[in-house]
């Protein structure tokens, strides 16, 4: 059984960039659904171990029976990308990385600058609803719905950026450029540089 992470901070303290209203919808409301409907989904799976890892299961969908496998696949991504995406905000951004990570971003990007902006363009660039990630070699990857690079055999990224409707529309309706530029307001670069040392090896 998967449970809802808690939160490492208050719904409303990521604001102005993301309202009360949409953490605790998006947290408590479709993140919840997500758990749910994966724990719901694996009931009907014999032989999986109770000890099994998400990690696990989603490297290896095809590894379940057909039957279920759709549904871990959007709700067993929903649930890893949405607990990787609430550990990428804090309500005390550092504003930018530094250290090796920002170093390695402006060898590849020519300058942090630079990396904003193409993270930006290809958050934009996801047609309908999916994700943007960058990933331990620095590239700048995207997924649609719950995809997520593990799924295709590919390491855990640094850092993801929801770019579902869901995740922005109450705060800025449907202008996704908005929520994507004060979204950098509250990334826990922290984290994405401990992320880093350790995925980068
Ligand atoms: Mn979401």
């Amino acid at each position: 059984m998967f449970t809802l992470p808690e939160l490492q901070y208050d719904y409303e303290s990521l604001q102005p960039s993301i309202s009360r209203d949409i953490m605790e919808l998006h947290h408590s409301k479709h993140h919840a659904g997500y758990v749910s409907k994966l724990n719901g989904a694996l009931e009907g799976v014999d032989g999986l171990s109770a000890e099994i890892t998400l990690d696990t299961i989603i490297k290896d969908l095809d590894g379940l029976p057909e039957g279920v496998r759709t549904a871990v696949r959007n709700n067993g991504g929903g649930h890893f990308n949405h607990s990787l995406f609430w550990q990428c905000m804090t309500p005390n951004s550092q504003g930018q990385p530094t250290g090796e990570l920002m170093k390695g971003l402006e060898d590849k990007y020519g300058s942090f600058q630079n990396f904003v902006e193409k993270f930006n363009n290809d958050s934009l660039g996801v047609f309908g609803s999916g994700w943007a990630w960058l990933m331990p070699d620095l590239s700048i990857v995207t997924s649609p719905n719950q995809d997520n690079p593990v799924m295709f055999g590919k390491s855990e990224p640094l850092m993801g950026l929801d770019v579902w409707e869901h995740a922005y529309y109450l705060d800025y309706k449907n202008v996704r450029a908005d929520y994507v530029k004060a979204w950098w307001d509250v990334v826990n670069w922290q984290f994405i540089e401990q992320r880093f040392e350790t995925l980068s090896q």
